[in-house]
């Protein structure tokens, strides 16, 4: 962060600078020592000074109002390090302050919350029709479940940061509207306005909309064990998206539409996908495509079974015929795995990620698609075994996208604490 860098050492040059200046430093200070904190405390005072080459008397003041702000506390006497007398040391605290991350899905709502710290502090999930009930009341249906968690994190004592929400579609960075999620039927959706109008948010509580594939990638990758540099998160529901994090960071395309996997054409012969195109890969290994080819029965009462069924059940109804060795289930799924595999070849061979979460219905049934997906990859990975990404179900299952969504408003205060 050259910001918070370059306004340290001004900060550092002494006084005599306008207010304004001031309360930038000031900020910029905050989040060093924040930061310095989150990444090896617990730590003595005198160790944030020496780590970020500010005073003794400036990390003081930075302490009393991070812990003023419910962002850090002081641990009980403790030695630190081999010389002098024991003392306080200082740790993220994170109690106080929520965030709050909500996701709409062609079949569900849900919604989680955590505190800064990373407890579960409520969750829902809701069986919902988003293609049939239409935006308007689909957003409204969400309100009330996020005025439901912000109630009880209020009576709590816990003041939530801000609100994350998680779309199956490409999303309008600049104003969270949501601009054609082919599966919802939707096209600017301005889903941050309405859920701001109707929870009635004041403007510091801060509403980030993004795409779910995004989002869940986030979370996959803040998640123990998988910090790798290199990811590529696939969304396996009745969508298929990617979300991509290449050096570290989100790769979002010039307008913020890029991982679009589900869309690219594997089947030039195939059949026509909710996006009005011929033989996208979403239509060989979406939900939809999974039952009729896996479980046949379970679309056949009703298209609209299939359509309304909560994919969570849906998933652990095939895991279960697998399980018990069903020939239809145990065959369909290595279908759906050999052309998983094809779909999969398209991002090891263009981004070259070191793994590869498989997210949803994926995630639940892995151990019977592998096999084949991973058959068909090896064969059409073009460097060769060495390019053939991991591959591995997401540990997070179905709450991926909802735990990024909340996630990101976590980093959002830990990037400026005055949110707190
Ligand atoms: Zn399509």
């Amino acid at each position: 962060m050259n910001v918070s860098q370059s306004a340290a050492g001004a900060a550092a040059r002494g006084p005599g600078r306008a207010p304004a200046d001031q309360v930038a430093v000031r900020r910029a200070n905050l989040v060093r020592v924040l930061g310095e904190v989150r990444s090896a405390g617990p730590l003595s005072r005198a160790t944030v000074a020496r780590h970020t080459g500010l005073t003794r008397a400036t990390v003081s003041s930075l302490v009393t109002e991070l812990i003023e702000r419910g962002l850090l506390r002081e641990t009980d006497f403790q030695q630190d390090g081999t010389v002098g007398r024991p003392g306080r040391r200082l740790e993220i605290d994170g109690r106080a302050v929520a965030a709050l991350g909500l996701e709409i899905n062609s079949r569900y709502l849900a919604a989680w919350s955590t505190d800064l710290a990373g407890r579960t502090l409520s969750e829902r999930r809701v069986v919902h029709d988003a293609t049939r009930e239409g935006a308007e009341r689909t957003i409204r249906a969400l309100a009330a479940i996020a005025a439901e968690l912000l109630g009880e994190a209020r009576a709590a004592g816990v003041h939530t940061a801000g609100i994350g929400v998680a779309v199956p579609g490409p999303v309008d960075a600049a104003d969270g509207s949501v601009r054609a999620a082919p599966n919802l039927g939707w096209r600017d959706v301005p889903v941050a306005r309405l859920l701001r109008e109707l929870l009635g948010l004041a403007d510091e509580v801060a509403v980030v909309v993004d795409n779910e594939a995004n989002l869940a990638a986030l979370a996959e990758r803040g998640h123990a064990g998988s910090r790798a540099a290199d990811l590529v998160y696939v969304t396996g529901e009745t969508g298929i998206g990617a979300g991509i994090v290449a050096d570290g960071g989100l790769l979002r395309g010039a307008g913020g539409f890029s991982g679009e996997l589900g869309h690219l054409q594997v089947d030039p012969a195939g059949e026509r996908c909710a996006c009005g195109r011929i033989g996208c890969l979403e239509t060989k290994v979406g939900l939809t495509a999974a039952i009729r080819t896996a479980a046949p029965d379970l679309a056949a009462d009703g298209a609209a079974g299939a359509v309304t069924r909560d994919p969570q059940e849906l998933a652990g109804e095939l895991l279960r015929r697998a399980a018990e060795g069903d020939p239809r289930a145990l065959g369909g799924l290595d279908e759906i795995g050999r052309w998983l595999g094809i779909g999969l070849a398209i991002p090891v061979n263009l981004l070259n990620p070191e793994v590869i979460v498989l997210g949803g219905y994926f995630a639940t049934v892995a151990p019977y698609l592998l096999p084949a997906a991973m058959r068909e990859l090896r064969e059409r990975a073009v460097a060769g075994d060495p390019a053939v990404s991991r591959v591995t179900g997401s540990a997070l299952g179905f709450t991926a996208a909802v735990r990024g969504a909340a996630g990101v408003i976590v980093e959002e205060v830990f990037a400026d604490p005055a949110r707190a």
